[in-house]
Formats: C-alpha cells, structure tokens, sequence
C-alpha cells in the first residue's frame, strides 16, 4: 500500500505543504501552500481528520460533530478575518483518499461569473508572510 501523503504531512513529511492553523478535536487545519509563484490564495483552508478515514462516510459520529463545529467556526473566522462574503466547503476526496475538506472563502470583488470551484482564482495572493499572519489570527479566534 502506498504511502499516505496526508498522514506523512501531518508527521512533518511528505511533499505536502502548507501554513499549520490549528489542531484541535480530531482535525488539523491548514492553510493552501504557495505556487510556483510563491504566493497562495489567502484564506483557502484544508480541514483534515488527525486519523487515517478515507472517505466523508468513513468519520466517526463524534468526528462529524466536531467538523461540523470547526467548519462553521472557521466560516466565521474567515468572514471576520477577511470579510469573506461567504465560505464554499468542499469534500472531493479523489486525488488523496484521506478526509480532507476543502474550505474557500468568497472574497468581495470577485467576478460573478467566476464558478465557485474557481473561487481560489478570486483570491488575493499571499505571500507567505501573509498566511502565517493569517494562520496565526484563525487559530486565536479557533481556540481563544
Ligand atoms: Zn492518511
């Protein structure tokens, strides 16, 4: 079986990035890393079960309530951080079969005809500096 790519980064391995938010009641969150142009969408989060669950239907009772807080926790956070007009939350789960969702807010400007699952494209672009910033104020409204 080949090896985890999510379950390697959560060990600080793997050749998944990304700015750490938080980890707290099952899930660590993370923020999308950088392109290849040094920058990453601000605000585009990945919420991902701590435990090897493949699949939505695979968590636990007690781990869906506990995404179903943290995700409108962060809903929130996003709309106060960044006056996100709204969040898109996303389970697609076919390129790594280890739950991840994907949060990404609506940020205000973005053109109407952009689709939602192009929203990322809507979305300043942060340096890192910028999303440890942010990361740091997420995981302060998430814990605080
Ligand atoms: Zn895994």
């Amino acid at each position: 079986m080949p090896e985890c790519i999510i379950c390697a980064k959560h060990r600080g391995e793997g050749p998944l990035g990304g700015e750490r938010v938080a980890v707290l009641d099952g899930f660590w969150i993370y923020h999308a890393p950088e392109g290849d142009d040094g920058r990453a969408p601000l605000g585009y989060l990945f919420v991902e079960s701590a435990r090897h669950a493949a699949y939505l239907a695979d968590l636990t009772d007690d781990e869906a309530r506990a995404l179903g807080r943290l995700r409108v926790r962060l809903a929130r956070a996003l709309r106060d951080e960044l006056a996100a007009e709204f969040t898109f939350a996303m389970v697609v789960g076919t390129g790594v079969a280890h739950f991840h969702e994907h949060l990404v807010p609506r940020h205000p400007g973005t053109p109407p005809e952009l689709p939602w699952y192009r929203s990322d494209e809507g979305a300043p672009r942060a340096t890192r500096a910028a999303v440890a910033d942010l990361a740091s104020r997420l995981e302060r409204r998430l814990t605080g």
